[in-house]
């Protein structure tokens, strides 16, 4: 077998939406496919850790039961996120941390664990799930927003760590996509929203796992610290 097909891909909330697009398109490669998760059923060839990301004991248990199963993760994608919109004047403390333990510490703790392995094999790829409203912003946005940039901080930090060693670190910037977070936006924000995307369209999950699996392809090695748009040109390349 080829590297490619015995790498071992790690994506965080592969139960539903983009992460699970993801995992499905990874294992449609022929690659194996570990996620962490918290509920609901996986798609078919995922192997499956139940753990939460915002738990350092869940996030370190699990990758030490994924390698001893599987083998180390030279993939990480970092994909588990959530919104809790409030203006700013109104955000609470625990809004604005909620936000960014998950979005941001979150994806912290999977690299840190990831990159232990990672350096080890002198090999890995490590992509942030962002938004495009981390470096465009977003009314209502001020934690979510602040989550989704300090990823881009992260990832050309970790570039410049590890970069020698054959590791990147990407981040993938979605616009609207097609999943339970935007079904949520009341119907006159969503036509709003689509009004303001040359595309005029949101996009469906299948189109950020394709820019995920370019980033963790051998190809994409001389690519590290960027930010890649998946958003109909809503940000214009930022
Ligand atoms: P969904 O709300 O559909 O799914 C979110 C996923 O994250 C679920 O699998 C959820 O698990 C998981 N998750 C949330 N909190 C935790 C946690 N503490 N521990 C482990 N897993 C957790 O969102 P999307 O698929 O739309 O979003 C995926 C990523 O893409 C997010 O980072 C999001 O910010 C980003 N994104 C999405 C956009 C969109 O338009 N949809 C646009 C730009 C970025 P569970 O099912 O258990 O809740």
């Amino acid at each position: 077998m080829s590297e490619t097909t015995t790498r071992v891909v790690l994506v965080t909330g592969a139960n539903r939406g983009i992460g699970r697009a993801i995992a499905e398109a990874f294992v449609a490669q022929g690659d194996t496919v570990a996620t962490i998760y918290r509920s609901g059923d996986l798609p078919h060839g995922v192997h499956g850790y139940v753990g939460d990301v915002t738990s350092t004991t869940d996030i370190d248990a699990a990758f030490t039961r994924i390698e001893a199963d599987l083998g180390p993760v030279t993939v990480l994608v970092a994909n588990a996120g959530i919104t809790r919109d409030q203006l700013l004047m109104r955000m609470s403390d625990e809004e604005f941390d909620q936000v960014v333990d998950v979005n941001l510490t979150g994806a912290f703790r999977c690299a840190r664990r990831a990159s232990k392995g990672m350096i080890k094999a002198r090999n890995g790829r490590i992509i942030f799930i962002s938004s495009v409203v981390g470096l465009y912003g977003g009314p209502g946005q001020v934690n979510y927003s602040a989550s989704k940039a300090g990823l881009v901080g992260m990832a050309r930090s970790i570039t410049r760590e590890l970069g020698s060693r054959s590791i990147t670190a990407n981040v993938v910037a979605p616009g609207f996509i097609n999943t339970d977070m935007t079904q949520a936006l009341p119907e006159a924000t969503q036509k709003t929203y689509k009004s303001s995307i040359p595309a005029g369209r949101f996009a469906e999950p299948h189109e950020v796992a394709a820019a995920v699996q370019f980033l963790a392809s051998e190809q994409a090695g001389y690519i590290s610290g960027a930010v890649i748009p998946v958003d109909g040109g809503l940000g214009m390349g930022h």
